[in-house]
């Protein structure tokens, strides 16, 4: 597995097919050979060009739970935040492919560990803050707040980009943080309601920030810690297809988002180690907000969920590529 300052952790998760799917008799396409290795089964001569075998860090086939997605494919990235290491863990994959389902799953878990973690390290003091936003066209949105629409995003001379007037909770326990966990949920239905297609178009991304210090000095235990976490649920990757023929390319220009195809340039840039030369990250304000959490000595996990449906090979094949490039 990747360690500190390495590579990307890049898993993928096939979700089950859903009844749609089964009804419509949409075959499976795709097959989990192992842990690490998922094949096409899709030979259709105009398809050749592509590979068959793929293989990455994790591969989670239909009969997987996020518990495990969670422990194989994030938690090592996740509980960084611990030791006072950025870290940021990503679903990437197209529309209705498992995006949330297994994000929503993966913060869960973290956010337990975390707490069990606190709860048997007394001799520390932590403070725990949360933040939640939402971008949609480049418009950035607090999920705290119901007034909070398109924050701006500022240099800090300090704290690289932040975002103006954000609200970051001090958390009281669990509880609290559970509570505003729901918040962001019905801000974000209310969003989808007002907006078509919301959460298909829509970045968001959750930042728990993680302070500790000693409560007694010691040589070991002196020290201030401090690191934040970023479990990010983008965009449908539609929104970044590069395949289109020219014509509908064309007509979805429009939809194409830029968000997600500067966070794309930016991740194949860092995973070929470019960690020294120029990354773009000011191109987008996805890339802006988490430039902390990408890159340098940060870490980074990204979950690239599809669905196992001949429907979608094109799709799916287009998220295996993103993946291959992230590797
Ligand atoms: P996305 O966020 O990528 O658009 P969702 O996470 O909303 O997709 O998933 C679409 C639907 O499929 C939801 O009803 C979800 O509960 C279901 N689903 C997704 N992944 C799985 C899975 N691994 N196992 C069972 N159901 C799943
Ligand atoms: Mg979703």
């Amino acid at each position: 597995m990747a360690g500190k300052g390495e590579k990307i952790l890049v898993s993928v998760r096939v979700r089950p097919r859903n009844e749609k799917e089964k009804t419509r008799n949409d075959i499976c396409d795709w097959e989990c050979v192992n842990n690490t290795t998922i094949i096409c089964n899709n030979n259709l001569p105009e398809r050749s060009l592509f590979p068959f075998t793929y293989t990455f860090d994790k591969v989670f086939g239909f009969d997987s739970h996020t518990k495990q997605v969670y422990e194989d494919g994030a938690k090592e990235v996740a509980l960084c935040v611990l030791d006072g290491i950025n870290s940021s863990i990503f679903a990437y994959g197209q529309t209705s492919s498992g995006k949330t389902y297994t994000m929503s799953g993966i913060t869960e878990f973290a956010i337990d560990d975390i707490f069990s973690y606190i709860e048997k390290h007394k001799e520390r003091e932590f403070t725990l803050k949360f933040s939640a936003i939402e971008i949609y066209n480049e418009a950035v949105r607090d999920l705290l707040s119901e007034y909070n629409n398109q924050l701006r995003l500022l240099d800090d001379p300090e704290r690289g980009t932040v975002v103006e007037k954000l609200i970051e909770e001090t958390l009281r326990d669990r509880s609290h943080l559970e509570e505003l966990l729901s918040v962001c949920e019905t801000q974000r239905k209310i969003g989808e309601t007002s907006l078509n297609e919301t959460s298909s178009r829509s970045h968001q991304i959750l930042r728990l920030t993680i302070e500790s210090t000693g409560r007694e000095y010691s040589p070991e235990n002196s020290s201030i810690l401090a690191a934040s976490v970023c479990f990010v649920d983008l965009a449908g990757s539609e929104r970044a297809s590069q395949t289109l023929s020219a014509g509908a390319r064309l007509k979805e220009g429009c939809h194409i988002n830029r968000s997600l195809l500067t966070l794309g340039t930016v991740i194949r840039k860092l995973s070929k180690g470019g960690r020294n030369g120029h990354i773009p990250y000011r191109d987008s304000k996805l890339t802006r907000i988490l430039q902390n959490s990408l890159g340098g000595n940060a870490r980074t996990a990204i979950i690239c969920t599809m669905s196992p449906a001949r429907s979608h090979v094109e799709q799916s094949r287009n998220t295996l590529l993103f993946a291959i490039c992230a590797k």
